[in-house]
């Protein structure tokens, strides 16, 4: 069997997806190729927040996934239980995350006012983007796991990107009450009934907090 074959690239899913997808593909010449381009400002901000949750040198690029469904936010492929301390997202991930970075009180849930507010939702998926792929950078395959523990980082990503921890808390609750139910019948792969205050998933199981 080619190496390539029994690779996988762990896949994050828009919340709007009709279904779950992961997609088998290698580590392509085109990753190789963004890879080897400088990081803009928007990449290097990713990057470095998911340096932070993970530990690892990890390098974030925005461009083609290499994957046909546009509901496929992120991929980060994996080998045997190892990631390749990198992970692609699509340009308009990047594009929420340099918005959100530029002024994150603007974004806040609880006080959103403006006409674009209806971008809150998709700044919310950006940052979970973020924490998910992140879970898979450590090795992670599960993509319930992998989703809910990334769930459980959007403040981090969020607080890292420069919103107060009540902001950061509110785009978590935002997406573990609106957005993660909503997977158990669109992206079922996604979602595990452990994944809440308490359950197996729990990060921080002694916390009554849910789900920062
Ligand atoms: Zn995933």
């Amino acid at each position: 069997m080619r190496v390539w074959a029994t690779l996988v690239a762990a896949v994050t899913v828009g919340v709007l997806a009709a279904t779950a997808q992961a997609t088998a593909r290698p580590v392509t010449a085109q990753d190789r190729a963004l890879l080897a381009r400088p990081a803009t400002a928007e990449e290097q901000i990713a990057a470095q927040v998911a340096r932070r949750l993970t530990g690892h040198n990890v390098s974030v690029r925005c461009g083609s996934l290499g994957v046909s469904s546009p509901n496929i936010l992120g991929v980060t492929p994996l080998y045997d239980g190892h990631s390749f301390d990198y992970f692609l997202m699509r340009p308009q991930e990047c594009t929420l995350l340099a918005w959100f970075h530029r002024a994150p009180s603007r974004w806040d849930p609880r006080s959103c006012t403006g006409e674009d507010c209806s971008y809150v939702p998709s700044i919310a998926m950006a940052l979970a983007v973020v924490a998910h792929e992140s879970y898979h950078i450590l090795g992670y395959s599960n993509e319930a796991q992998v989703e809910c523990y990334g769930m459980q980082s959007i403040w981090f990503v969020a607080s890292k990107l420069g919103a107060t921890v009540p902001e950061a808390q509110a785009l978590a609750s935002l997406y573990a009450t609106k957005m993660y139910p909503l997977r158990r019948t669109q992206t079922p792969q996604y979602w595990s009934p452990q994944c809440r205050d308490g359950g197996k998933l729990d990060l921080r199981p002694s916390l009554a907090r849910w789900p920062s």
